[in-house]
């Protein structure tokens, strides 16, 4: 390595969670909040610092517009609407009159007058349980923000949508609903200063194949536009104006790597069999209808988890049973006679709906979210499940209900579905008689009672990323904590232990669609504890076949005996890596 402090290259390092190696330019996106300080100004510069105000509002009306227009291009007029009510508070004759009274009578900097000012409108919104008035109180927050950018000449606040030139993004945070945006070819790679490996915003980078390096914490504010940097989502740096040298040693990793990717395009076709001669299914998680062809690129067994609810996110309307049906058909019917698992609405927790009012949680996590929504929203899930038995006739579908957590929902969840099918009969709509029906295993609770829900169902999934920050008590998006999240935890062994142990016990399969069925070093501590099929991103199927191609099924259990019976996460996780790496020493070797 060369020496750093010749270079002038600084090194920050965050949490890895999309691999790739990309360089550009950074672009801040909703960079801390900017809360001016008390100031005032001289007498003499009243003129001038009204003038001011008003050149910094016109500007932000003329960037408000422009990005309204651009989105009526891009995606109809109902969406730009959106931009209306951003619009409407630059015109809020209330706040430009308090604004104007606090520039021309107290002498208060135009800064500090429109902040004090907005937020005191926004903090009176926000206080009233009402969701339509938070989404108002958060409109006067966002444009406050635009109008102090402009009034600092502040590089300008962008959005996901205001991208126009490959870049590296960096942000505070970015929802899932704004990773959906992105454009992998505009964002090259994105830093943010939260978040952690199991987020949606992780998974979602991991599905777009963009780099993503995750919870950098205050070292973001080292992050500058316009700065050249390098992204290394294989280990987690972000390297600030990398040398020659540096430049240099990560091309020879990128070529590398690539070669790796080449080679594995042999075994695309072959199955999923360790060394020994058992077979795993190895199947692959989508977001979207169109990922079906990274589904049938990669070699994968169908789709092991279908997580629909992006189809309802970033959209000032609700899907209808036709365009779900749509949807669902071209999975099922393209990837036929593969199986495709959809599952119902996971709505909740990070993924919210912009245009349904559903008041904020103390802990969304805990709160209204998956099928306890959808057992409440009957219509909502009514569509869905209607919309699914009759993709149900074009193919091997299947159908899972995410975060459930006693025999109660279940059957609540069945009696809808037999409705659905009663008027799909009564219609003389088609659709498949046998259907598959099986449950995420991503509560304790469901795990313990494994037993009971294995009965009912034809399939359990392993929902880990869930599973084990309700088990652990970590959240999954806490950076702070990313640490405790430990897949080899002794307790997360043994809750998928009895669940692939109730399910055996009554003949039924149990497969993992969580990250950890994408962790090159858990494969073989999953299947040697009995898991059946391991569901993951399209991009690391080629990966995780070549693995399991090279282990023996008899060493992947003596591994699950070992941990079963061993107190350390640490320990267990040393044993796991070392079978993986001696398995497949290349993909381990990432460091540049
Ligand atoms: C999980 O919890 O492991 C899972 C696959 O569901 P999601 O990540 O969408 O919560
Ligand atoms: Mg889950």
């Amino acid at each position: 390595m060369p020496d750093r402090r010749k270079t002038g290259e600084e090194m920050l390092r965050g949490i890895p969670v999309s691999q790739g190696v990309s360089q550009g330019r950074v672009v801040v996106l909703n960079r801390s909040r900017i809360v001016p300080a008390k100031a005032g100004f001289e007498i003499d510069d009243q003129a001038g610092e009204e003038a001011r105000l008003q050149t910094a509002l016109a500007e932000t009306r003329k960037q408000l517009t422009a990005v309204q227009e651009r989105l009526r291009d891009e995606f109809g007029a109902k969406e730009s609407q959106i931009f209306d009510a951003h619009l409407l508070v630059l015109e809020d004759p209330a706040l430009m009159e308090e604004v104007g009274r606090q520039v021309r009578d107290e002498h208060h900097t135009p800064e500090y007058a429109f902040y004090t000012a907005s937020e005191k409108y926004a903090e009176a919104l926000s206080a009233v349980d009402d969701s339509y008035l938070s989404e108002r109180a958060a409109d006067i927050r966002d444009v406050t923000q635009r109008v102090l950018g402009n009034l600092m000449g502040q590089p300008q606040r962008a959005g996901v949508s205001d991208l126009t030139e490959p870049c590296i993004v960096v942000a505070n945070d970015l929802t899932p609903s704004d990773t959906a945006q992105l454009d992998p070819a505009k964002v090259l790679g994105f830093v943010t200063e939260v978040g952690s490996r199991t987020s949606h915003t992780a998974i979602l980078a991991r599905s777009l194949q963009i780099p993503a390096v995750l919870g950098l914490g205050e070292a973001i504010e080292e992050l500058k536009p316009g700065q050249t940097v390098l992204l290394d989502g294989f280990n987690g740096f972000v390297i600030i104006s990398p040398s020659e040298q540096t430049l240099f040693e990560y091309g020879q990793l990128v070529e590398r790597q690539s070669s790796i990717e080449e080679s594995l395009d042999e075994i695309r076709t072959e199955p999923a069999k360790t060394l020994d001669g058992h077979t795993i299914i190895l199947s692959a998680n989508i977001e979207r209808a169109g990922d079906v062809e990274a589904v049938r690129k990669s070699g994968a067994t169908g789709v092991g988890l279908f997580r629909t609810e992006f189809l309802f996110i970033n959209r000032s309307d609700l899907p209808n049973e036709e365009e779900q049906f749509q949807a669902y058909k071209k999975v099922t019917e393209s990837l036929a006679p593969e199986p495709v698992i959809i599952r119902t609405l996971d709505l909740g927790g990070d993924k919210l709906l912009s245009h349904v009012n559903v008041a904020a949680e103390m802990n969304p996590f805990l709160g209204w979210r998956a099928i306890r929504l959808c057992l409440e929203e009957k219509d909502l899930f009514r569509t869905q499940l209607r919309a699914i038995l009759r993709a149900s006739a074009f193919g091997d579908l299947k159908i899972m209900y995410p975060m459930v957590s006693g025999m109660d929902e279940l059957d609540a969840a069945n009696v809808l579905l037999d409705e659905c099918r009663d008027q799909l009969r009564a219609e003389g709509v088609e659709f498949a008689e046998n259907l598959e029906i099986g449950v995420m295993i991503e509560t304790p609770s469901a795990a313990m009672i494994a037993d009971s829900l294995a009965r009912c169902v034809q399939f359990f999934s392993i929902g880990t990323n869930d599973l084990i920050q309700y088990s652990l008590a970590v959240d999954r998006l806490n950076e702070k904590i990313a640490h405790l999240y430990e897949p080899t935890h002794p307790g997360i062994l043994r809750l998928i232990k009895t669940t692939v142990d109730a399910g055996q016990a009554q003949k039924i399969w149990t497969g993992v669609c969580g990250e950890m069925a994408g962790e090159l070093a858990m494969v073989a501590l999953l299947i040697g504890l009995g898991v059946a099929e391991l569901s993951v991103v399209p991009s690391l199927v080629p990966r995780v076949k070549m693995l399991i191609r090279s282990i023996e099924m008899a060493k992947a259990r003596e591994l699950a005996e070992f941990a079963l019976n061993c107190d350390s996460p640490g320990e267990i996780l040393a044993r796991a890596e070392a079978l993986a790496k001696a398995a497949v020493p290349d993909f381990f070797e990432k460091t540049a």
